[in-house]
């Protein structure tokens, strides 16, 4: 392995580390069962379209994180002519989902060979706080990182700019080109990033298109082991 070229290293929790895709799936169906309903692939397909949705309103900083849990579930119940409490449903899915940890596949690897070599690790996370913090816990990352910024704990989420100036503060504010971002989307993480004026490198596991518009992220790997060979 060839010297890591930056001294701090931020990276996403979610589809970056740990296999969030999975564990959102399970969580869904259990919650569906869990009140009577029988879960089946094109439900959480339905369901994922919506929340990511919901999430594009909360990164535009249209929508709160509240309304993002209530909205997605009523919509999802909406569509199935369902009455429930969407907000019941939501916190069914929430506690099924803390105690789900899959790791990404190469993942750990990664933080212990940054740590290793002496590369400053932070988590960076839109998440929920219920959900992330048992997660973390369970997984025993959390001995990796110097700071862990869970966006609904400082009421500001990426991309913006103060989300990363929190977490740089907290980092005592190193150079930024000195700052590589991990993350595996291009609207929060790589845009964030770019915006801060750190590298990014973009997780494309799917080998998706770049959003239009965008401008191309310093690195993208679409293995998450290649974080370790990545040139100057
Ligand atoms: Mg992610």
């Amino acid at each position: 392995m060839t010297a890591f070229p930056y001294t701090h290293c931020l990276f996403d929790l979610d589809n970056t580390l740990l296999d969030f895709d999975r564990s959102s799936k399970e969580a869904f169906g259990e919650a569906l069962e869990s009140f009577g309903m029988e879960p089946d692939e094109q439900m959480f397909f339905q369901y994922a379209e919506i929340n990511h949705r919901c999430w594009k309103l909360l990164e535009a900083g249209e929508i709160s994180p509240r309304e993002v849990q209530r909205r997605r579930f009523s919509d999802f119940l909406a569509l199935h002519e369902v009455e429930y409490d969407p907000l019941k449903l939501n916190d069914l899915y929430l506690d099924k989902l803390a105690e789900k940890v899959h790791w990404i596949d190469g993942a750990k690897e990664v933080l212990d060979a940054l740590k290793a070599q002496g590369v400053s690790l932070s988590l960076i996370t839109n998440g929920l706080k219920r959900v992330q913090r048992p997660r973390l816990e369970q997984s025993g990352m959390m001995e990796y990182f110097d700071a862990v910024v869970i966006s609904e704990e400082i009421g500001v989420a990426k991309p913006q700019p103060a989300y990363f100036e929190y977490t740089l503060e907290k980092l005592n504010n190193p150079p930024v080109e000195r700052v590589l971002l991990v993350g595996d989307n291009p609207g929060s993480d790589i845009l964030g990033g770019q915006r801060m004026g750190m590298a990014t490198c973009w997780y494309n596991a799917r080998q998706k298109p770049l959003p239009e518009g965008m401008k191309p992220p310093r690195y993208e790997i679409k293995r998450i082991r290649q974080v370790l060979h990545l040139p100057a």
